[in-house]
């Protein structure tokens, strides 16, 4: 299956595709991943797309592009994705329509992780990765056990450069602007499927599978 996870900076989408990648095998393409990659790895292309990524704004289509193309064209991608967080306005969208031609490919489905504002704050201002063990936890929703599984590992609880509350509203009205007309777009080609993602992980994994289904 080639599937598009479609979704605010918040909304799940990373936690649902690792989720699908690890059940049924298709690789999670994040164009947030490849390019923290190309950023830690101080590429040319990583040293450019920083500077966007620090103010919340989005990376330029011509970087994103030309990392998406590379990503689909890897072996394991043959068989299917989850693209998450990409496409991300209506020329990525177009970009990714021309690009799926070219391959003879075409996608099965968008789904929409459908979220309210007020949770996706919580969810990206408490958002922290165990730096031992690389698990996602959020200082407001995790448990104190998952919390302490941690730090007593010796973990620290980092967060994500970008996560600060003043860059996070900002991603969420770059989202608003130009991610959020994609919904329309992809409403009138018949493959939207919306998921209401608001209840626990497991729950919105179980509606994710439904509408995939
Ligand atoms: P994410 O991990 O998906 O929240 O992405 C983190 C940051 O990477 C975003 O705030 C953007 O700066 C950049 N980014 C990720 N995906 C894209 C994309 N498709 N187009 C442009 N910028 C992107």
């Amino acid at each position: 299956m080639r599937i598009v996870l479609l979704g605010a900076p918040g909304s799940g989408k990373g936690t649902q595709a690792e989720r699908l990648q690890a059940k049924h095998g298709m690789p999670q393409v994040s164009t947030g991943d490849l390019l923290r990659a190309a950023v830690a790895e101080q590429t040319p292309l990583g040293l450019e797309a920083k500077a966007a990524m620090d103010a919340g704004e989005l990376v330029s289509n011509e970087i994103v592009l030309a990392m998406i193309r590379e990503r689909l064209g890897q072996p394991d991608a043959a068989g299917g994705y989850i693209l998450d967080g990409f496409p991300r306005n209506l020329e990525q969208a177009k970009a990714l329509g021309l690009l799926l031609d070219e391959l003879d490919q075409t996608l099965d489905a968008v789904v929409l992780l459908h979220v309210d504002f007020d949770i996706l704050m919580k969810r990206l201002t408490g958002r922290r990765t165990c730096s031992k063990t690389g698990k996602l936890l959020n200082i407001y929703f995790s448990s104190q056990e998952e919390i302490d599984a941690c730090t007593e590992a010796g973990g620290e609880l980092l967060q994500r450069d970008d996560d600060n509350e003043e860059t996070i509203r900002h991603r969420l009205e770059v989202y608003d602007r130009q991610t959020a007309p994609l919904i329309d777009h992809y409403r009138e080609t018949g493959l939207l499927r919306v998921v209401e993602a608001q209840s626990s992980m497991d729950e919105v994994y179980a509606r994710l599978l439904e509408v995939l289904d």
